[in-house]
């Protein structure tokens, strides 16, 4: 099933700020993977699927916004495997319809809309039974693909990784930081960067993930986990929301080291590694790898 990924490469980034850091900085492509169902997204379906295919589903189902790379990933790993796909999408329809939902259904992917109200309800066995009785037998994946299996397929991303001490990671549902924290050693450190406004909730998310995968007696790499925090002072006033600065700082980092950032994830997580570079966070001769989470077909839509 892996066979059609490349292997992610890491690619070493040199500038003033690293050098005066006293840093090495390496960036984990996975936005390279494959091109569309690329980034941390493949690593939170990959478990998902392999489920699905084991008990017999023909159907996933899954939830997300109208940009979300979910569901964008969701569509074409559903073509690619063989498996018809229903996106259910926050909000109304819109028409025409954005890149994101024109590229799903492309790929076959089925668009039903949900009012915000029972958009809520997405994670309750009620709304499921629901779905079931609309959609027959259908595999039901969780918005984003956060769950236990998402959380497996994120102990993978590191695989072929080099040696490094700081493992740098943007955070949405902190399923896929959950999973890298699972694949550290003790001696290695991780840092979630929140993307969201007031992110520090997702502390307890992250705990109670790693609590519950650790007791789901699921595989596991080290069991001593690494120390690991969140900063969540990068969020530019929350999801998806982006400032001159940011949109800069995009450009400026793609023409320099030929690295393209999704607005939405990846642009705060470097720019808040490369402002606390500036200030002198991180130590002397620390190597740090960040995770390059792809998302950039997100860019197209804004
Ligand atoms: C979804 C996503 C994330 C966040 O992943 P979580 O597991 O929800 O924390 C980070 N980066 C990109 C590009 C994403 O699409």
């Amino acid at each position: 099933m892996s066979s059609i990924f490349l292997s992610p490469p890491t690619q070493q980034i040199h500038s003033d700020i690293t050098q005066s850091a006293g840093v090495e900085l390496s960036v984990l492509r996975l936005d390279l993977m494959h091109s569309w169902v690329n980034g941390n997204k493949w690593f939170k379906l990959k478990y998902n699927l392999l489920e699905a295919k084991e008990k017999n589903f023909t159907t996933l189902l899954t939830f997300g916004g109208a940009y979300s790379n979910h569901i964008f990933a969701t569509a074409a790993a559903g073509k690619l495997f063989g498996f018809q796909t229903i996106g259910v999408i926050r909000g109304e329809e819109r028409l025409p319809l954005n890149p994101t939902l024109s590229f799903a259904i492309q790929q076959g992917m089925q668009l039903v809309y949900c009012d915000r109200t029972s958009y809520r309800q997405r994670n309750t066995t009620e709304l499921h039974a629901q779905l079931q009785e609309r959609f027959g037998e259908v595999f039901i994946i969780p918005e984003g693909g956060s769950n236990l299996n998402g959380v497996r397929g994120c102990m993978e991303i590191l695989k072929d990784a080099a040696d490094f001490d700081v493992v740098c990671v943007a955070c949405g549902t902190g399923t896929t930081f959950a999973g890298i924290l699972l694949s550290l050693t003790q001696k290695q450190r991780a840092i979630a960067f929140p993307i969201l406004k007031n992110g520090t909730f997702l502390q307890q998310e992250i705990e109670t993930l790693l609590q519950n995968y650790l007791a789901a007696d699921l595989p596991i790499a080290n069991k001593s986990a690494c120390s690991w925090e969140l900063i969540c002072d990068y969020h530019f006033g929350g999801y998806a929301k982006v400032n001159d600065e940011l949109l800069n700082f995009c450009q400026h980092f793609q023409q320099a080291h030929g690295i393209p950032l999704d607005y939405v994830y990846t642009a705060k997580m470097f720019y808040g590694v490369m402002d606390l570079l500036k200030q002198g966070f991180f130590r002397k001769g620390d190597r740090l790898l960040l995770i390059h989470t792809g998302g950039l077909q997100g860019n197209m839509g804004k």
